[in-house]
């Protein structure tokens, strides 16, 4: 029986796994591959500590401290958690294991356009992340997919770097927009936005270089950002009957407790507004120190 079983292997993992093993406690950390989304990044130039560093790189140093404090890593899916406070049973694709308490740092997934060289050109032009990419586009054109709020935050960030940024949508108007985000798009003289478009083809040799739209209008740009949403990995919360968001993302207290005793969430998969490496972290080594503090009180009574 573990003290603590964090399921997710990114930043809110490690860091949970990290203060975890900290506080002395029996710890596993089960996540489906080594690092999380963050190891998607090319250039990583906000977290503290690290002028510029890989995503990769980032994510194995984070590995590398969690192991050395003795968590035992384990490379698996979670499939299954059922039981109640002190006593969780936890089912993965290849082994299973019992638990006092659970950290669920499950992450996020972007949802992508599904073109054909999408895939080709991520980190080379295709981007899912204004915050983390933005600062690469200084002076250059850039393109965001979407039309959302999220999408026209993104634009309004973006257009403080590019010479230009297109907005790419496919609708008629800005879908249930901020009035004052609209109201600042139309000031901003670097943005143009393109209703009822979609993106057909991305162009380009090593890196993007143009994307092709289905009205056969063909523009030249250096970046296209996609700004669709993204769908959180909350299905094991689900599951465990946590309130979740109408998007779907795991509500939880200040401390990270979720209405499940018990059970406490961190990172991209929490209902919290920005959605960073360095975030993630910080409410890992909250829901940790919280499942500490109550595994604590729980022995003295
Ligand atoms: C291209 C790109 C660039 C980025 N650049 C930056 C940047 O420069 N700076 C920055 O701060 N942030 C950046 N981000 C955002 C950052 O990656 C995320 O905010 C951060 O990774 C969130 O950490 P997390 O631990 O909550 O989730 P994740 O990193 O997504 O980790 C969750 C992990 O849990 C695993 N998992 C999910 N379900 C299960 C299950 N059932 N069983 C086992 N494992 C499971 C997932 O496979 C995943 O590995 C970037 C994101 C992208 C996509």
């Amino acid at each position: 029986m573990y003290d603590v079983l964090i399921v997710g292997t990114g930043p809110a993992g490690y860091t949970a796994a990290i203060y975890s093993a900290r506080y002395n406690l029996d710890t596993i950390q089960i996540g489906e591959m080594p690092g999380g989304l963050i190891s998607e990044a090319p250039e990583v130039c906000n977290y503290p500590g690290f002028e510029s560093i890989s995503g990769m790189e980032l994510s194995n140093k984070m590995e590398e401290q969690t192991k050395e404090l003795g968590v035992e890593v384990v490379y698996d899916e979670v499939i299954e958690i059922k039981g109640e406070d002190l006593d969780f049973k936890v089912k993965a694709k290849r082994d299973e294991y019992e638990a006092k308490k659970i950290i669920l740092a499950t992450g996020q997934e972007r949802r992508r356009l599904g073109l054909d060289r999408e895939n080709e050109f991520k980190g080379k032009g295709v981007s899912y992340c204004a915050t983390c990419d933005a600062a690469f586009y200084d002076d250059k054109v850039v393109g965001v997919v979407g039309g959302g709020d999220a999408a026209l935050a993104s634009a309004l960030l973006l257009s403080d770097h590019a010479e230009k940024v297109y907005i790419l949508y496919r609708r008629d108007e800005f879908f249930r927009p901020e009035p004052i985000r609209v109201k600042e798009i139309e000031q901003r003289e670097n943005i143009e936005s393109v209703f009822e478009v979609n993106v057909e083809n991305l162009v380009g040799e090593e890196k993007l270089e143009a994307v092709e739209l289905d009205n056969s209008e063909k523009l030249e740009m250096d970046g296209l950002f996609i700004e669709i949403g993204s769908i959180p990995n909350s299905d094991l919360a689900e599951d465990l009957g946590i309130n979740l968001t109408e998007e779907d993302y795991i509500i939880t207290d200040e401390e990270r407790r979720t209405n499940i005793p018990g059970v406490y969430g961190a990172g991209d998969v929490i209902d919290s507004p920005l959605k960073q490496g360095i975030t993630a972290a910080g409410q890992g080594a909250e829901a940790a120190s919280t499942a500490y503090e109550e595994l604590k009180k729980e022995e003295v009574e």
